[in-house]
């Protein structure tokens, strides 16, 4: 498959170049700049082909809660005890098909891998939705309801919910357990008080949120290049600040996460939105590079979660986006960036999976 007319957003760099993009047996065997003359090639008509969105942070299991206790303080929503857990079991039923329903979700807004903190220890792990196809998911559990070796067997590994959760001896128990099945081991860190210390003493693979760590606690991350997954929607969604993000993004792997459906959408078009603007209006930086975002929401996510690099260079696998091009469009990166949305996506190229509309 060849597609042709393209602005491509190619490599790790993220540079556009117009050019056509050769597919075969799932991966990119050719990228090419100005014409191709294949009448079969499919004409992008010069729309704007990128690498899939990464969402490295997400809960799916509240997708049945959406904006439930909005003007809640965040321990009362997703704390121990709080409402999301309330509806979680009043409602357990419903949530095979409140997944499905967001997976569908990130399908359509161009997302094509994810990494879900599943709560509810074994039996959370073990919920499968009902859905033909959908994008790659790296599941994380929590420790509970049987031994936690029984909870990893059945996911990818284990996402702290925070260290204040539990004792030290816990702490030990899942550190060691998850290094033993070579899992993954995350931690929410920093999101309202600065525990940073003590996320690092489990030398987790990433951190999500560092949202109020201090000065000490993002020199320790940058030196030992933990990677951080920021949610700043959802950060400001619950009223706890914003992470340093031009910081993270200059010293440390960073890839980007929408967090609990209940507080904030799927969409990591408006999650790039609002990362890219924030990140210029805390560092009062107007020359922040738009790359930097857009490689966190994209080619870092794949990265950080150990899967294979999306970046459209030729031999990687091809999983990437094609958007439609409005017209006077300067600059196709930022144009991703605030001027398209889901909306306006064209098609998705997946391995062997392609999905593009004809008109
Ligand atoms: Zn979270």
């Amino acid at each position: 498959m060849i597609i042709k007319n393209a602005t491509i957003i190619a490599g790790t760099e993220l540079l556009p170049m117009e050019g056509y993009i050769k597919v075969k047996d799932g991966r990119i065997k050719e990228i090419g700049s100005g014409g191709c003359h294949n009448k079969n090639a499919v004409d992008a008509k010069r729309g704007i082909v990128f690498p899939s969105f990464t969402n490295a942070h997400v809960h799916l299991m509240d997708s049945i809660a959406p904006d439930a206790g909005a003007y809640e303080k965040i321990g009362r929503r997703v704390g121990k005890g709080g409402i999301k857990f309330q509806i979680l079991e009043e409602k357990r039923k419903d949530i095979p098909a409140g997944i499905g329903a967001s997976l569908k979700e990130m399908t359509a807004s161009g997302t094509t891998a994810f990494c879900d903190f599943r709560e509810g220890g074994l039996n959370g792990v073990k919920i499968k939705p009902r859905i033909k196809a959908g994008p790659s998911g790296i599941i994380l559990g929590r420790p509970g309801g049987g031994d936690i070796s029984s909870v990893l067997d059945k996911c990818d590994g284990i996402g702290v919910s925070s260290v204040a959760d539990y004792s030290k001896n816990e702490l030990k128990d899942i550190k060691n357990a998850t290094r033993k099945k070579k899992k993954i081991l995350a931690v929410h860190t920093a999101e309202v008080k600065d525990d940073v210390k003590a996320a690092l003493k489990l030398g987790p693979d990433f951190l999500v949120h560092m949202t109020n760590a201090k000065s000490a606690s993002l020199e320790a991350v940058f030196k030992k290049k933990t990677p951080v997954v920021i949610c700043p929607r959802a950060n400001a969604m619950l009223g706890v600040g914003l992470p340093k993000i031009k910081e993270l993004l200059e010293n440390t792997t960073v890839a980007i996460g929408t967090d609990n459906v209940m507080i904030n959408s799927l969409d990591m078009f408006r999650e790039v939105e609002f990362t890219f603007k924030a990140a210029r209006a805390l560092a009062k930086d107007h020359g922040l590079d738009a790359r930097a975002v857009l490689g966190a929401a994209t080619i870092n996510g794949r990265k950080v979660l150990g899967l294979e690099n999306n970046s459209i260079t030729e031999g990687n696998v091809a999983d990437f986006v094609i958007v439609k091009r409005k017209k006077y469009l300067y600059d196709p990166v930022l144009a991703i960036m605030h001027r398209l949305a889901s909306g306006d996506i064209k098609g998705t190229v997946v391995g062997r999976s392609v999905c593009i509309k004809k008109s």
